[in-house]
């Protein structure tokens, strides 16, 4: 969808939130003389046209393009409508990718590890010099970005991959796990939602050779964590048979870590760049909040803030990176069916202590056979539990496996609401 293309057209924007509000932006700044249709669920204080979402398909005759924000399900029997009724329903990403840039486009997607993988990269990136810009689904809407980088790292969910028609330059899948089954309707069509970043025709798709469903579609890509291809092998980072060097230094906890900072590795082989160099940037990489952040000691215990896990696999990285601790795990959220039978064989495995609370807790707890485990009906609950049954030098760990709408306004209230529990 070029931008020429919403000239003199009659375009709604679907969904106020910070992708919505920068996309009015944007288009205000380019056509000011334009009006605009918002489509909100609740009511918004604006300029623009307004339509409310229930009574969008009243209004059919007078749109000629949606754009539709990620939250929004691209399942939702509204789009159908909107299609059915010639409506061109797109994507900032899909206006975003069309602005004519002359630089690398590096757009990275993948059930878990996204957020990191691409602030790594560019983390990396900026520390050698480059001029690089991060966003997409890690919280800066594309459209906010400046035009003049000369690489982009964009992370993009499945919400954003399912009707992307942009071609990056590098596309990279990290992984599959099942998830968001809510907003593709099924765990098939996620994956297929998701795929489609590898469809685009990029110049170089790079996936996950440790991912089975990953490995399997493949064709005609290049992979990471693999024996002959950049992957890490004891305490170094190799590409194939050659050292790139130490992981010493590196600031990230557990395997899952070293599998993200090959997936960066790679991108930056693929963009010629001195790869000691780059494992050396690597090590001044901050880290973001809620990812298995570490802090304390407080009262004799250390805590570590996963707020951020919203499936199983997730957790069990986690686990296994604190493996040699003496773990106490607060779990549960928001449940969206996901299996919890390989998170119940980590804790039986790694001698993890649970405390299960919220809507998934009683049927992880009801998993658990052989260690101990508790039932808490709120996280501060949860934690005061947690500091009365971890012995000192312990390690208190929020790692939900599940989302956390069903009682926090998101992950990182969930996160921030924990760090203050752990202090009290
Ligand atoms: P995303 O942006 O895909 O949600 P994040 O980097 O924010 O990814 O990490 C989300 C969660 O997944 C964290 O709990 C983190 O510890 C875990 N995680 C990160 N990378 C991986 C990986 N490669 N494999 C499995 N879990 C991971």
């Amino acid at each position: 969808m070029n931008l020429s293309a919403l000239e003199n057209k009659r375009v709604a924007i679907w969904g106020m939130g910070r992708e919505g509000r920068t996309s009015l932006a944007f288009l205000k700044q380019h056509f000011p003389d334009q009006n605009f249709i918002i489509i909100n669920r609740d009511p918004v204080d604006t300029e623009e046209t307004f339509i409310s979402e229930n009574e969008m398909l009243a209004h059919l005759d007078e749109i000629d393009i949606v754009i539709k924000s990620p939250g929004i399900s691209y399942y939702h029997n509204h789009v159908s409508k909107l299609i059915e009724a010639g409506v061109t329903v797109t994507s900032a990403t899909n206006i975003w990718f069309s602005l004519p840039k002359a630089v690398t486009v590096i757009a990275i997607t993948g059930s878990n590890g996204k957020s990191t993988t691409s602030a790594l990269t560019h983390h990396i990136l900026t520390q050698l010099g480059k001029n690089a810009e991060l966003g997409g689904n890690i919280g800066t809407p594309l459209l906010s970005l400046p035009l003049d980088a000369q690489y982009y790292v964009v992370e993009l969910s499945s919400y954003q991959t399912c009707d992307m028609t942009g071609v990056p330059d590098i596309a990279m899948l990290l992984n599959l796990y099942p998830e968001h089954i809510q907003w593709h309707k099924s765990h098939a069509q996620y994956y297929q939602d998701k795929c489609n970043l590898l469809r685009r025709g990029a110049y170089i798709n790079i996936v996950n050779h440790n991912d089975p469903p990953t490995r399997d579609i493949a064709e005609r890509s290049i992979s990471f964590n693999n024996e002959e291809a950049i992957h890490f092998k004891n305490s170094s980072m190799m590409d194939g048979d050659t050292v790139i060097g130490t992981i010493d230094g590196f600031p990230l906890l557990g395997d899952h870590n070293l599998e993200n900072l090959s997936a960066a590795l790679t991108i930056c082989k693929q963009l010629n760049l001195d790869l000691e160099k780059c494992l050396e940037a690597a090590k001044s990489y901050p880290g973001l909040p809620h990812r298995l952040q570490i802090f304390g000691p407080h009262k004799g215990h250390m805590f570590v803030n996963d707020s951020i896990s919203t499936d199983p696999e997730a957790t069990i990285a986690a686990l296994n990176a604190l493996k040699d601790k003496n773990v106490t795990l607060i779990v549960g959220g928001e449940d969206r069916e996901q299996n919890y039978s390989e998170l119940a064989k980590a804790i039986e495995s790694t001698g993890t202590k649970s405390i299960c609370a919220y809507e998934t807790g009683p049927r992880l707890f009801d998993m658990i056979k052989s260690n101990d485990k508790y039932r808490a009906e709120t996280l501060e609950a949860a934690v005061i539990k947690a500091k009365e049954i971890t012995e000192e030098g312990g390690y208190i760990l929020l790692s939900p496996a599940a989302p956390s709408y069903d009682a926090f306004k998101d992950f990182e209230e969930r996160g921030n609401l924990f760090m203050t529990y752990a202090t009290a």
